[in-house]
């Protein structure tokens, strides 16, 4: 097998884009003739992965047309929408090239910055991520709460996770074998890439507007990229409820003293009933707040420890030539879907 290391080797590299597509058909033509000028203008062979997360618009018709004609396009059909970060984990399975870009279909992330990301990845960087500088099109409320979101993962979290970053990058061979080999079901893939290390850099750029059609993240979408995030990045919430329960149970403590000294000196008291009421139902709130803290850790082992797949494949096209070169690359599941399909199709 070829050494990803070797320089040699990178002069006659190979690209994989992977491009997660959830009702896009606003902005596939342009998509399509921004992609064509892109591998057009690339130094090596390159191949381009659509992957449709379920999309209920026309887009999946439009994909397989564009595929059927143009043999470095791919398309993987995710059986239902499954969600950004798992479709960007399909693409990335069935990459084969030797450095994989991962871009959204809305042209938010431009073609031209691939370029930049391959010069670096050309100087020995094995992750290198598109680092926003500007945000266009974007009302102040998504500037607003991604920035707040990106200063509280850097405070919740141990691991690197870079800020203003998202999921505008380019991997490595290596680096995308350590993803492979990474099998959590609850996939934040920006700080996956964090955590593995490697030689890692930024390339800035600003973000345009979405080409066409609407937003696929509202903000509940994004609220609950957020606590996936921190949950499965950090531990920070359950030793919050720990040292939060810790002080909170001291403060009852001195409560329980003053009570037993007002019981002594002053007997019948009955003022202060309004404290009582205030005091048990924050607690009780507390309480609850740290029992779904809690909750959050336990649904992610089940979702662990069933070990569903996780992604379903309902249909690849074009991938033929790749499962012939590249045998063994692709995931299980991948050629597991492809065999089927020889059988049935
Ligand atoms: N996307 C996806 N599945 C989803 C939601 C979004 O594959 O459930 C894709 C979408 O088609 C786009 C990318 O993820 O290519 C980013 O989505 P979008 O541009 O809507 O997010 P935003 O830029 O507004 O944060
Ligand atoms: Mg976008």
């Amino acid at each position: 097998m070829f050494n990803a290391n070797n320089a040699a080797s990178r002069e006659r590299a190979v690209y994989s884009l992977v491009i997660p597509i959830f009702n896009e058909e606003a902005v596939l033509p342009l998509l399509i003739r921004r992609i064509t000028m892109l591998l057009d203008t690339l130094d090596a062979d390159a191949e381009a992965i659509f992957v449709d997360d379920g999309s209920s618009d026309t887009s999946v018709i439009y994909l397989r047309g564009m595929v059927a004609q143009e043999p470095r396009f791919k398309l993987i059909e995710l059986s239902r929408n499954f969600g950004h970060q798992i479709a960007i984990s399909a693409g990335m399975d069935a990459a084969a090239g030797e450095a994989v870009i991962v871009m959204d279909a809305d042209l938010q992330d431009p073609p031209e910055v691939v370029l930049e990301l391959i010069a670096k990845w050309k100087e020995g960087y094995e992750i290198v991520y598109a680092r926003r500088i500007k945000r266009e099109g974007e009302t102040l409320f998504k500037r607003a709460t991604a920035s707040l979101f990106y200063r509280f993962m850097e405070k919740m979290t141990s691991v690197a996770i870079p800020r203003d970053v998202g999921d505008f990058r380019l991997v490595g061979r290596k680096a995308l074998e350590t993803f492979k080999r990474m099998p959590e079901r609850d996939r934040f893939v920006r700080g996956m890439f964090g955590w593995m290390g490697f030689k890692q850099t930024a390339v800035p750029f600003e973000r345009p507007a979405r080409a066409a059609g609407e937003t696929k993240y509202p903000f509940w979408k994004m609220l609950r990229l957020a606590v996936h995030g921190i949950v499965s990045f950090s531990e920070k919430p359950l030793r919050i409820a720990l040292w939060g329960g810790l002080a909170i149970s001291g403060m009852a403590a001195c409560l329980g003293i003053f009570a037993v000294f007002a019981w002594l000196f002053d007997a019948g008291v009955v003022h202060g009933w309004a404290s009582t009421v205030v005091i048990v139902s924050f607690f009780s709130g507390i309480n609850l707040f740290m029992t779904g803290v809690i909750g959050l850790y336990v649904g992610g082992i089940h979702a662990e420890v069933k070990r569903r797949p996780l992604y379903v494949i309902d249909r690849l096209t074009g991938f033929e030539e790749t499962i012939a070169a590249h045998a063994g690359r692709l995931s299980e599941e991948a050629a597991r879907a492809v065999n089927e399909q020889r059988k049935f199709g």
